[in-house]
């Protein structure tokens, strides 16, 4: 049942990368890139019960496929795009219901999620420097809304639907709640990764404990004032942390308590909305629970994790 995800969240005392200024806002998934046989994506994909496709076309080489939220783009020889965009629909609902507890409304205008058969194409539709990851977000806002949302993968990367798709869409469905003021940073690429599967999570974690013994980590005002990503020498570190502060400050209460939370930090220094948020009287004594929790994946995490694979494997969760 989705609604038993509430509870868990309240277990307590657990533990990409350009941005284009002004109204539009560009994410890249800093995913490794893992090179699988093109077009060979296994398993096939199944249909979510609620995915109906209300029409396709062809334009040019794509089979174009629209859904109540979204508008798929993919080459007819994919496998699994038939369905991916039962996929998408699926997923939607799996994060919506998990950050903000609701279906929503459906999007308009919708989603366009773009799977490039190869590099080429993916690089040619999103530039230079975008080699590197297999997935990207382009959200672009207007004040009070989303004026566009386009999700383009590399059909050819081995974590392009179970972990691209799903962190890329988390981005998407967050920006929903920042359409005046921005997210910050780390809470953005926090969210989007608990959405990925659990062996990346976890190699994320060995990556982000293999770089703290050469690298300090980042105090908890650091980490939430950072405006750009870092360099690539503190990449592991700020993603490590940042998904175990998100983890463990929605186990700590709940996803509603964590966005509330965001809001409030997007005017108050990060200090002064989680003593205001978290009813704490010193945020340093969180912050030091939190420290020692860092490395810990928390089970909330999990959950997630495993309820969003159970989408991109592909079955539908009930
Ligand atoms: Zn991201």
């Amino acid at each position: 049942m989705r609604n038993g995800l509430s509870g868990l969240w309240r277990s307590p005392f657990l533990a990409p990368v350009v941005c284009r200024m002004r109204s539009l806002f560009l994410i890249l998934t800093t995913s490794w890139f893992f090179a699988g046989s093109a077009l060979a994506v296994e398993p096939a994909l199944k249909p979510a019960a609620n995915s109906t496709v209300i029409r396709s076309w062809r334009h040019g080489a794509w089979l174009v496929q629209e859904t109540a939220n979204f508008r798929v783009y993919g080459l007819p020889e994919l496998k699994a795009v038939r369905s991916l965009p039962g996929a998408c629909e699926a997923l939607r609902t799996q994060l919506l219901e998990t950050w903000f507890s609701r279906a929503g409304d459906n999007w308009s205008p919708k989603c366009d999620v773009v799977v490039h058969a190869g590099l080429s194409g993916y690089v040619k539709a999103l530039g230079p420097g975008s080699e590197q990851s297999s997935g990207c977000a382009t959200i672009e806002i207007e004040p009070g809304r989303v004026a566009k949302r386009r999700i383009d993968l590399r059909g050819d990367a081995s974590d392009c639907f179970d972990c691209a798709l799903p962190h890329e869409l988390t981005h998407v469905i967050v920006a929903e709640r920042f359409t005046r003021t921005r997210i910050p940073r780390w809470a953005d690429e926090g969210m989007a990764i608990l959405a990925e599967t659990r062996q990346k999570q976890e190699r994320r974690r060995v990556a982000f404990q293999r770089s703290l013994a050469s690298a300090r980590p980042y105090s908890m005002t650091e980490l939430t004032t950072l405006a750009e990503y870092p360099a690539s020498g503190r990449l592991e570190i700020f993603y490590g942390q940042s998904a175990s502060l998100v983890a463990y400050l929605i186990e700590r209460e709940s996803p509603a308590k964590f966005l509330e939370f965001l809001e409030l930090s997007t005017t108050l220094p990060a200090g002064q909305a989680l003593a205001r948020v978290y009813g704490v009287p010193d945020w340093r004594e969180l912050e030091l629970v939190w420290r020692t929790r860092m490395l810990t994946p928390g089970e909330s995490a999990e959950l997630l994790a495993a309820r969003v694979n159970e989408i991109t494997a592909f079955r539908t969760v009930d």
